[in-house]
């Protein structure tokens, strides 16, 4: 089959490949991959700057439908819609963070995609744990949209303290911050979503998707803003979604004093901050980083009943063998999400 495969260490070193379709093993499902969603973390391993065990096909959000079973599974069946749960693919299972629910701390954690193979390809195989029946009528492309969006129901619903009459600062209106809008909106916070002049296409969809004020920093001080929508207070929690030195200064500056900053993004280096912020305000400051089993669960909840929905934010739908022009579309901001299909 054709996969998309890092086939070697270093900057780039990505291309289409042809490789051995895989095999189902008792305990797994092997699924025909429908639509794969470019992440970050995608063209971080093609950049090199996130960790990859070469030779691996790329791609970890990713739905489709069941095309082959172990003899151990029940909890889905041949032809069932699923969508994937891809950081648990490699845990050891033995661990205290994998006991509890917290995978993604065990030490020798793999993900999909980078440290084991992902779904930029026509089949994928998984354990069957992570294969999550989705409801017949939500469609395959918004399925697709699962694993981020398990990330943004950890940060928004599990890890910060939000609710109705608080304001709210998404700053980085990139997928992330996008779907965190989406729980905030549904929840009825107030949310003012900051972003620079490169972002333009991505501010206006934020305001369409129901943020109340949007900034672009280039051209508006947010700080004035800020002081405009909440009576000079300042914002009760802050969302970092860009993975900015600036763009978390501007959080910590926002924020009123009691306030919750909440890290979603990744700088990817260090970076300098005015810590004394969180002294002097006394902000409670959390990292959120992938989630957990119980976080699938609820998800599953939210999505079964379309309290959110996510298909307004898939901008673009292209075959896998444009993967290149899909991973520009993302570096250069002209997207939202884009899914790759593998299917033709
Ligand atoms: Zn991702
Ligand atoms: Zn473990």
């Amino acid at each position: 089959m054709k996969a998309l495969v890092k086939y070697e260490s270093g900057v780039g070193h990505v291309a289409l490949r042809e490789v051995a379709e895989p095999s189902c093993g008792d305990d797994q499902v092997k699924i025909e991959v429908s639509y794969c969603g470019v992440c970050g973390t995608d063209l971080h391993v093609y950049e090199d700057t996130f960790r990859n065990y070469p030779p691996v096909i790329l791609g970890h959000e990713f739905s489709g439908h069941v095309v082959e079973l172990g003899k151990n599974v029940r909890h889905v069946a041949l032809g069932d819609p699923v969508a994937v749960l891809p950081a648990s693919a490699v845990v050891c299972g033995g661990c205290v963070f994998c006991r509890t629910g917290h995978f993604m701390f065990c030490a020798e954690r793999r993900g999909m995609g980078h440290g084991i193979n992902g779904a930029f390809a026509r089949y994928a195989v998984v354990r069957k744990d992570q294969a999550y029946k989705i409801p017949q009528d939500l469609s395959l492309a918004e399925a697709a949209l699962s694993e981020p969006f398990a990330a943004a129901v950890q940060a928004v619903t599990e890890l910060t303290n939000v609710r109705l009459g608080d304001v709210a600062l998404i700053s980085g209106p990139g997928p992330m911050g996008l779907l965190c809008l989406k729980l905030l909106v549904a929840e009825g916070v107030k949310a003012i979503v900051a972003g620079t002049s490169e972002d333009e296409l991505r501010l206006e969809t934020a305001r369409r998707i129901g943020a109340s004020v949007i900034v672009d920093t280039n051209r508006q001080d947010l700080s004035t803003v800020v002081a405009e929508e909440t009576r000079g207070a300042g914002v009760d929690v802050a969302f970092e979604c860009a993975g900015a030195a600036t763009s978390a200064r501007n959080c910590l500056r926002a924020l009123k004093p009691l306030g919750q900053y909440t890290q979603v993004g990744i700088f990817g280096r260090e970076v300098s901050l005015e810590f004394d912020l969180i002294f002097f305000k006394q902000l409670r400051v959390a990292g959120s980083v992938g989630y957990t089993v119980s976080t699938w669960e609820r998800l599953q909840k939210i999505l079964d009943q379309r309290a959110v929905r996510l298909d307004n934010l898939i901008t673009h739908t292209m075959p896998l063998e444009q993967w290149r022009e899909a991973f520009d579309l993302c570096l250069n901001k002209q997207a939202i999400k884009v899914l790759l299909s593998p299917m033709n």
